[in-house]
């Protein structure tokens, strides 16, 4: 059986989702029903909002279930842009970063394509972060004509952590409502809704332990969105369709275990990344992608998961294809990513490689991603480091 080197994508569901999921898939019911039946049904999804929202810091109406990440976002950017424009015309900017999602920035691209949105890139430093004196000159310089600013808590390529609070609470000066995209960030860095200010929040249930196919859009209560799907008048009015209280019950499992464990978690594969990142160091001629756990100014190390998301590592090697390395690594019987596993299969440049300042084509179609998660032993790190020769300029 191959290791997985590639959590990032989706880890193995956690034995306690898949025991909620099996219990609570056997009930009949809608939650929608009026009979006792149904009741019974509605109550269990109740239950599981409520330890979905405790996980995050949220309160239980703001979470609205989804079928996952990508819905989630589409609803929060498609949602608040609709929501925005309609009690006011003049609002079209979206201010956003370039390394943000495919899911958050197709959907923007949708939008300028085809409802008058206008694209407002801010940029990010050399380790991905965004660049938040730019980040608040783009909301300053037009707050009336903006719609709403998106910002991931953290990047699936190349790891980097954001400043979440920090950029939320700028756009909020501006009366600005800031979408964050935690689908990489929940039970991997702590991640509190209301204690970090963004208006809403997607979060997804596959990359926490829960099987695929839930995922939730957190929405602050007095933020207004116009819903994507409609229908039944579900979850808020925001999501139409019957919800899953199966799949609600294996997500507040998941996102529960996750969270709970998330400390030491990010403890013991932020050793495990280091121990691969001193590897790759040593190859010569790759370089990591994004930042280190290190204070830039003093060089002191810093807490796993507070510049880089604890089990991500990224390489760039000039001259190697992405998906020959993928293969080299998979004859080994070590499954990696080229990048995004979202487009693997297409074998594009990396969009996140190619908004860092400096980088060129060949830079983004010769990335490596290395990712940890809950069932990751220092066997698979062990197995991994002896690969990495593989990245050498020669090595085969
Ligand atoms: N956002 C980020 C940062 C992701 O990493 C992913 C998945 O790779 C998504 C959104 C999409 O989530 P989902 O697969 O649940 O649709």
């Amino acid at each position: 059986k191959a290791r997985s080197l590639d959590h990032a994508a989706t880890p193995p569901p956690r034995p306690v989702a898949l025991t909620a999921f099996a219990g609570a898939a056997g009930e009949v019911g809608n939650p929608a029903s009026l009979h006792a039946t149904g009741r019974r049904a509605k109550l269990g999804l109740e239950e599981s909002r409520e330890r979905i929202a405790a996980a995050v810091g949220a309160h239980p109406s703001e979470v609205v279930l989804t079928s996952g990440g990508t819905e989630a976002d589409n609803l929060a950017v498609q949602g608040l842009f609709r929501a925005r424009r309609a009690a006011d015309r003049g609002r079209t900017r979206i201010v956003h970063t370039g390394i943000e999602h495919h899911a958050v920035l197709d959907t923007v691209d949708w939008l300028v394509a085809h409802e008058g949105a206008e694209s407002v890139l801010v940029p990010v430093d050399d380790d991905g972060a965004v660049d938040l004196g730019a980040w608040a000159a783009a909301l300053a310089e037009a707050p009336h004509r903006t719609a709403l600013a998106t910002l991931m808590w953290a990047n699936n390529e190349i790891g980097t952590v954001q400043p979440v609070a920090e950029a939320a609470r700028i756009a909020a000066q501006h009366g600005v409502p800031m979408h964050t995209d935690a689908v990489q960030a929940v039970g991997a860095v702590p991640v509190d809704f209301a204690g970090s200010g963004p208006a809403t929040l997607a979060l997804s249930g596959h990359k926490l332990g829960a099987p695929v196919g839930v995922g939730a859009l957190l929405v602050r209560r007095d933020v207004s969105l116009e819903p994507v799907a409609h229908g039944g008048g579900q979850e808020r009015r925001l999501r139409s369709g019957t919800v899953s209280a199966a799949l609600a019950a294996a997500l507040a499992a998941a996102v529960e275990e996750a969270v709970a464990e998330q400390s030491g978690e990010a403890e013991r594969l932020g050793a495990l990344r280091d121990e691969v990142i001193a590897a790759v160091d040593a190859v010569g001629g790759v370089t990591l992608t994004g930042p280190r756990d290190v204070d830039p100014a003093t060089g002191e190390r810093l807490p796993a998961g507070t510049r880089r998301l604890p089990g991500n590592v990224h390489v760039t090697v000039p001259g190697k294809s992405a998906d020959a390395l993928l293969f080299g690594f998979d004859m080994a019987g070590l499954d990696t990513s080229s990048g995004s596993a979202c487009t693997a299969g297409v074998a594009e440049p990396s969009h996140v490689v190619l908004a860092l300042p400096g980088r060129t084509e060949a830079d983004a179609r010769a990335t490596q991603r290395f990712t940890l998660g809950h069932t990751s032993t220092a066997e698979d790190v062990a197995a991994l480091v002896g690969a990495l020769g593989r990245l050498r300029p020669s090595g085969r």
